[in-house]
């Protein structure tokens, strides 16, 4: 029996989904981090390795269906299960257009932060499933945003960005609701508003702060709450 347990961070090579992978690795998981460019995933797990965090790299690119089977393959191989899965990876999904123009919509933008932000999601989980129901106490947590909720409708227009994580917010309850009879647990999370690359760095809240709620749920008790959208403070109204 491997007690080791394997944590995969979905675009962990910068911003909050590096703090997470630094956070799960902090308290003992094995971190896998999953990143598209092959320079930029060698960079973050040379910085994790150097603050002596277990982590290796999955080449991962969230919009492709074959990259996302491979990745599942190489966690496979590399610790036979799955213990935590992180849907980190996002963009923002901003264009000139609509700069500009606020009420515009470019059809093109809508598609491609829809197949990240959510598709993306979809895909991971998907492929990661049967490596998660291997484990003890399998955890999901998606990364949504405040800006996603219809009820708080909050922040600038971002008129791709927000619905996508609306759809976001219901994919994770219809998993919930899927999975409610087996261990694994999912649910949403905001990490509030993180100086990132994401935000350019001009944002009140660091990475590690960003992180923190994310790592909680990840680490949830087996009587946790399942299906939930959650910031620091506690259930975010979506
Ligand atoms: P960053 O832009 O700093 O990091 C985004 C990460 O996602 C990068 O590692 C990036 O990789 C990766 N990524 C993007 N597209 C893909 C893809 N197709 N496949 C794999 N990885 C991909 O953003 P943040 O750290 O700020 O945001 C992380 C998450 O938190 C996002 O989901 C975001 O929506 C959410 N969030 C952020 C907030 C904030 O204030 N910063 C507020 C609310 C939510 P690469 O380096 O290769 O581009």
């Amino acid at each position: 029996v491997n007690d080791t347990k394997t944590a995969l961070v979905t675009g962990a090579n910068k911003g909050i989904g590096l703090a997470i992978a630094h956070g799960l690795g902090a308290i003992g998981f094995r971190v896998a981090v999953g990143a598209r460019d092959q320079a930029r995933r060698a960079k973050a797990v040379e910085q994790l390795h150097a603050a002596g965090i277990d982590a290796f790299g999955v080449a991962l690119d969230v919009t492709s269906d074959d990259g996302v089977a491979a990745a599942a393959t190489t966690i496979e191989q590399t610790s036979g299960r799955l213990d935590v899965l992180v849907n980190n990876a996002g963009i923002a999904g901003r264009t000139e257009d609509a700069a500009q123009d606020p009420t515009a919509l470019d059809l093109d933008n809508l598609r491609t932060t829809l197949d990240t932000n959510v598709f993306g999601v979809v895909r991971v989980i998907n492929a990661m499933l049967p490596l998660l129901y291997r484990a003890e106490s399998p955890r999901i947590v998606n990364l949504s945003s405040n800006m996603g909720s219809l009820a708080l409708q909050t922040g600038p227009i971002m008129a791709a960005y927000a619905p996508s994580k609306t759809m976001l917010n219901s994919l994770t309850t219809q998993y919930a609701r899927r999975l409610a009879e087996t261990k694994v647990i999912v649910n949403a999370t905001c990490p509030g508003y993180v100086a990132t690359d994401f935000t350019g760095h001009n944002a009140p809240r660091s990475p590690e702060q960003g992180a923190a709620i994310a790592i909680a749920l990840a680490t949830l008790p087996d009587d946790g709450p399942r299906g939930g959208f959650f910031d620091d403070a506690g259930v975010v109204p979506w």
